[in-house]
């Protein structure tokens, strides 16, 4: 697939198929906009609806925000419609970034710019812009909490451990999981991590679908394989808190006591569950920020302004390195939630 480039190669500067260039001329205020979001395979998919919604119509345009949780062709057809509706700018979150194409190609066609949203779009031309939060960044936090969180019960290693990643479908699988293995592979290499079922790549780690069932499936085989008697497992990378709790319930079921377990998300459980001392850590990727961010971004192009980006190396998407605005995670656990959740209401009450 294709994500994050190490390279710094800047690429070329081919601004899609389309006749209108990413910061035209502006257009009219109550415009449609439409928002086109993946599967609701977390909580931030969620919360991502209702944040547009009311944050689009105060701002003055008439939003349009679709799920596919039909699948792909689902999110296709809704993109499709977006275009006919007349949409100036089309923001989407992909189930799957490298299936939409033509559609894309069709909206650029018809004058419509186009935001990446948390997920890449791959292999494609038609793309203006990304906006989420520091993906590979995300990763290497998690690396880091799991080797801490290891460290903290027991000071030296060998520490045994098994590595969970998202779905392949989505591009920021990948990107998280070479994150944590910028972390862990030196650590793996040293002796230090033991990964004992061998699986440490990231098509043996995969979790079709952001799927709870299938970690745990997954966790269940593993312990089964790998882990007889008392032989102890000592951590789990898991990419999101969705798959963090399906790995800590398949622990509990297999008798043995709860290894440190990293997540992402910040979902109200996980939280829940850091706060009891089962989860070690999660991700704040606060979606209130990031969907303010991304109307920002719609607001400049109404205007005919250039939106807001920082990056415009990292985000090589196959044909284009794509422009991006990423937002600083912050890693959190027991010891910092109170702190890290301070001025959200729906998480600060469960850190006291
Ligand atoms: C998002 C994560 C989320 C996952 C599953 C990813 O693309 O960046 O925040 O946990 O999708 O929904």
């Amino acid at each position: 697939g294709c994500g994050r480039s190490d390279s710094g190669s800047t690429g070329d500067s081919t601004s899609g198929s389309g006749s209108g260039s990413a910061a035209a001329s502006g257009f009219a205020k109550d415009a449609v906009i439409g928002i086109s979001l993946p599967q609701k395979t977390s909580e931030n998919w969620v919360l991502a609806e209702k944040l547009f919604n009311d944050g689009l119509t105060s701002a003055g345009f008439k939003g349009d925000v679709q799920f596919a949780n039909g699948g792909v062709s689902e999110q296709q057809n809704q993109i499709q419609a977006m275009v006919t509706k007349g949409a100036k700018v089309i923001v989407v979150g992909a189930i799957d970034g490298s299936q939409l194409g033509t559609q894309l190609k069709a909206a650029k066609e018809s004058g419509a710019t186009i935001i990446a949203y948390d997920r890449l779009l791959t292999n494609t031309a038609d793309v203006d812009y990304y906006i989420a939060y520091d993906n590979f960044k995300v990763g290497q936090l998690q690396g880091q909490a799991l080797l801490d969180g290891m460290m903290a019960k027991k000071p030296n290693g060998p520490y045994n451990i098994e590595l969970f990643a998202g779905s392949p479908d989505d591009n920021n699988a990948k990107v998280f999981f070479d994150g944590a293995m910028d972390v862990l592979k030196p650590k793996i290499a040293d002796g230090t991590l033991k990964v004992v079922s061998g699986q440490t790549d990231f098509n043996q780690a995969v979790t079709q679908g952001w799927k709870a069932e299938n970690a745990q499936k997954r966790m269940d085989t593993l312990l089964a394989a790998s882990y007889p008697g008392d032989t102890a497992l000592d951590g789990v990378l898991s990419p999101n808190d969705t798959l963090a709790r399906a790995i800590i319930t398949s622990v509990k079921a297999a008798g043995k006591p709860i290894p440190v377990v990293t997540g992402q998300d910040s979902e109200v459980e996980s939280v829940k569950s850091i706060m009891a001392g089962e989860q070690y850590s999660t991700i704040n990727k606060d979606t209130r920020t990031l969907v303010a961010d991304t109307i920002k971004m719609v607001e400049a192009l109404q205007k005919g302004e250039k939106p807001n980006v920082n990056d415009e190396k990292s985000y090589n998407n196959g044909v284009k390195v794509v422009p991006a605005n990423l937002l600083a995670p912050v890693i959190v656990t027991k010891a910092n939630a109170a702190e890290a959740y301070a001025n959200d209401p729906t998480l600060s009450p469960l850190t006291k």
